[in-house]
């Protein structure tokens, strides 16, 4: 995919070589899915954060993205990747949690078809802007309530949830393809752990696995 660099020209701080840098840190973080590392590579950050907080966007940290919500750190954004994917190629799958679209724009590079939902509309016509900006054409976006998943496109072969839940929603294990992975920050306040939930290849069952503790922003009921 083409990716528009020039932005980042011209900027030591947002260049190709800080992107490096990060995925090195990526690296010795434990991230070890290199199709998500080069994916990482690719998207520039900057991009999908203010001009004031671009000089900050490669740094190992939760940044501002206005209404009160958040872009997830690098570390936290590969990790659920990684989980997601799970070293398979993956065709369709869903991102509950927009926000600034740097997640939604680095699953593209990894997945052959990428749909996100966003419950804050405001949020969604920025991410419009950055997408076409830099030539992604296989991102669709739409202003709906994550709880209920998109039913009219399922099944997924993942879910990412980018904000926690008290309690995986039903809708969303529903909507998993056979084989597919849920990944979804479960609790609330300080007490979030990230979870995994793997439907069966054969049968009705399902796994689930809990990697670690985390910290995201509330998943919140009915649009914004
Ligand atoms: N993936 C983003 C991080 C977004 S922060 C990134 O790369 O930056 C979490 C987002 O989830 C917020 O934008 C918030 O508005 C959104 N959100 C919270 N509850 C939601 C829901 N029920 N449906 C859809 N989006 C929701």
């Amino acid at each position: 995919m083409l990716i528009d660099e020039q932005r980042a020209r011209g900027s030591g701080m947002t260049s190709e070589r800080t992107r490096t840098r990060m995925i090195e840190r990526l690296r010795q973080q434990g991230i070890r899915d290199e199709r998500v590392l080069a994916a990482m590579q690719t998207i520039p950050r900057h991009v999908f954060v203010d001009d004031a907080l671009a000089h900050r966007a490669y740094e190992d940290d939760a940044l501002p993205i206005g209404h009160g919500q958040t872009i997830s750190s690098p570390y936290i954004v590969a990790r659920m990747l990684q989980s997601m994917r799970h070293e398979r190629p993956l065709e369709r799958v869903l991102e509950v949690g927009t926000g600034c679209g740097y997640q939604a724009a680095v699953l593209t590079q990894v997945a052959r078809e990428v749909f996100s939902v966003e419950r804050i509309s405001q949020l969604l016509d920025k991410v419009r802007a950055r997408i076409w900006q830099l030539r992604i054409h296989n991102l669709r976006l739409a202003h709906a309530d994550g709880y209920l998943g998109l039913a009219e496109v399922a099944p997924f072969d993942g879910i990412v949830v980018a904000a926690a839940a008290p309690a995986v929603p039903p809708r969303l294990i529903e909507q998993l393809a056979p084989g597919g992975r849920l990944v979804i920050p479960v609790g609330t306040g300080e007490r979030q752990q990230l979870h995994v939930i793997t439907r069966h290849a054969q049968g009705a069952g399902f796994d689930e696995q809990v990697l670690e503790p985390v910290r995201f922003v509330p998943l919140l009921e009915r649009l914004a």
